[in-house]
């Protein structure tokens, strides 16, 4: 991904239209994550001009797990990280995903909360998501950073923060965790 579309996307306090997804799996040994570099991706949501769309960007996420056929006798992590957290319906998807893939764990890290009920409930997607046995975070500095390094044209250029980064992710990092601490519905 080229430097600009990862700020333009990623910047915790702007409002773009796209969803980015940036994905890796791992192979779980034991205590020791064997990392898949082949698997280091990225895909975003399409509009209805695309001959699949429109899609939200974790479908082509999940198309794209589905068609590895990782291997049911391995457990793998998959780690992503995404411009917007799941809505409803990419969260009912990835919570099915997961329960029919018990060797698969997922660790969510989210730039913003999408918080629209266009839908269904978002918050109880997050949390069925949870349930379902995913860890689902906000980005602080340090993933902004590794997601730089991993997946974009840096070019040699270092990370460089946007004012009020962190206060943002400490601010969206507590919003979330009052979604995921809610027991009701
Ligand atoms: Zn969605």
């Amino acid at each position: 991904m080229d430097r600009y579309t990862f700020i333009e996307n990623f910047n915790n306090q702007r409002w773009p239209f796209k969803t980015y997804l940036c994905y890796e799996v791992e192979r779980l040994d034991g205590d020791t994550a064997i990392p898949l570099d082949e698997y280091k991706r990225f895909v975003r949501s399409k509009g209805p001009d695309q001959p699949q769309g429109p899609h939200h960007a974790e479908f082509y996420f999940l198309e794209q797990i589905r068609s590895r056929n990782l291997d049911q006798n391995q457990h793998y992590r998959l780690t992503c990280f995404i411009s917007w957290s799941p809505c409803y319906s990419c969260a009912h998807n990835l919570t099915t995903f997961l329960k029919e893939n018990p060797h698969i764990s997922l660790h969510i890290f989210a730039s913003r909360l999408y918080t629209r009920n266009r839908f269904g409930s978002y918050q109880r997607g997050l949390r069925e998501l949870q349930a379902a046995g995913a860890q689902i975070t906000i980005m602080t500095f340090q993933d902004f950073e590794y997601c730089w390094e991993t997946f974009v044209d840096h070019r040699g250029n270092p990370f460089q923060p946007w004012e009020g980064l962190e206060a943002k992710s400490q601010e969206l990092c507590e919003e979330l965790q009052a979604i995921l601490r809610t027991q009701q519905n």
